[in-house]
């Protein structure tokens, strides 16, 4: 008797048919598509920087047209889909810009000196100035996150398809 997995008959369809290796950009070329794909997913945590990655690679990464408000500093600083923090904040506070939990981040946010402190300054002004026009009950930055264990199951039966050579003497 073999204990080799793979004899089994399977009682599902195979969700996923990957004979060939997805490649996202095949039929489609388009500069956006390219900008997609090179996009690095600073300030995040290896997981929603995984997520992230899974969603570019799989077409489901929409990248946002406007920016988002930061749960932090409630200014619409976001310019990441996804992200609930904005740069500024999650490089001040040390936070993943997505989940906005206290994780190591993979990528660092690259910000110049500089740009930083002018950055925080215009937002100073702008918290100040907009301040008072707040409470028109804008919506707080969470879109995306209601799909996010689709995206999971995905990833999750991706990684079942993965051969496992373990057993194999
Ligand atoms: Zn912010
Ligand atoms: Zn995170």
């Amino acid at each position: 008797m073999s204990s080799q997995r793979g004899n089994v008959a399977r009682t599902r369809p195979q969700r996923h048919q990957n004979a060939e290796v997805f490649r996202n950009d095949k039929h489609d070329t388009s500069t956006q598509r390219k900008k997609i794909n090179a996009k690095l997913h600073e300030g995040l945590c290896q997981h929603c920087k995984e997520v992230l990655e899974w969603r570019v690679k799989f077409n489901k990464y929409k990248p946002l047209t406007k920016p988002k408000k930061c749960v932090k500093c409630l200014q619409k600083t976001v310019k990441d889909s996804y992200h609930i923090i904005c740069k500024p904040c999650a490089c001040e506070l040390d936070l993943c810009a997505k989940c906005g939990k206290r994780e190591e981040i993979v990528i660092p946010i690259q910000t110049s000196p500089m740009k930083t402190e002018n950055q925080l300054a215009k937002n100073y002004q702008q918290r100040k100035s907009t301040r008072d026009n707040l409470g028109d009950g804008d919506e707080l930055n969470l879109g995306g996150l209601e799909d996010e264990d689709g995206l999971d199951l995905l990833i999750q039966g991706i990684k079942d398809l993965k051969p496992e050579r373990t057993e194999v003497q």
